[in-house]
């Protein structure tokens, strides 16, 4: 067993009532416990690969056997997206925003914290199908937003993810159904800043 899956840090129903705990107790029992369970058949597959960090296998993708690329592009891409994305969340605060270096890093590359929210908001509300909206910084430490479809990770472009959203309808269907706008709004309120700023430094 190579990979597993990450114990929460907070209960299914902590994030109520932004996501709630039937989408939370699913979205991680049952999505990312598959996105875990298929990397490590794929890992067992080319055991000269066990025991690598997740993140070297996503960043090196074309040196992988070719058997087994596509499902670590998509299993292992799940898995690390997830794992991230878990502690990327918090409990529901008051004025929830970020502080400190990521705040002057966001305002300096969007001009303010509402600019940056608004342009982030409308990228992951045009996602077609399935995938993920990111904050990420590149390898000149310039702060940027981008897409990624299905599982990919900013990883695989050389760039290092900072805040990201899944807007794959599994995400927030059984409560808001096709009303994406709404769980993305909803989301601001449960950012884990302090996560963030340190995938930041
Ligand atoms: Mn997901």
């Amino acid at each position: 067993m190579n990979y597993e899956l990450p114990k929460l840090p907070y209960a299914y129903s902590a994030l109520e009532p932004m996501i709630d705990a039937a989408t939370m107790e699913l979205h991680h029992g049952k999505h990312h416990a598959t996105y875990v369970a298929k990397l490590n058949e794929a890992i067992d597959k080319a055991p000269e690969w066990s025991g690598k960090p997740i993140e070297e296998l996503l960043r090196n993708l074309d040196a992988l056997p070719i058997n087994i690329r596509t499902a670590v592009r998509n299993h292992g891409g799940g898995h690390h997206n997830h794992s991230l994305f878990w502690q990327m969340l918090r409990p529901s605060q008051e004025d929830n925003a970020p502080h400190g270096a990521v705040m002057e890093r966001i305002t300096g590359s969007f001009g303010s914290f509402d600019a940056f929210k608004e342009q982030f908001a409308k990228d992951a509300l045009g996602v077609f199908g399935s995938g993920w909206c990111w904050l990420v910084r590149s390898a000149e430490g310039e702060l940027k937003i981008i897409t990624t479809p299905n599982q990919d990770s900013p990883l695989m472009q050389g760039l290092q993810p900072i805040l990201g959203l899944d807007v794959w309808e599994h995400a927030y269907y059984l409560k808001h159904q096709n009303r994406r706008a709404d769980y993305i709004n909803g989301w601001w309120a449960i950012i884990n800043w302090d996560f963030v700023e340190s995938l930041t430094r």
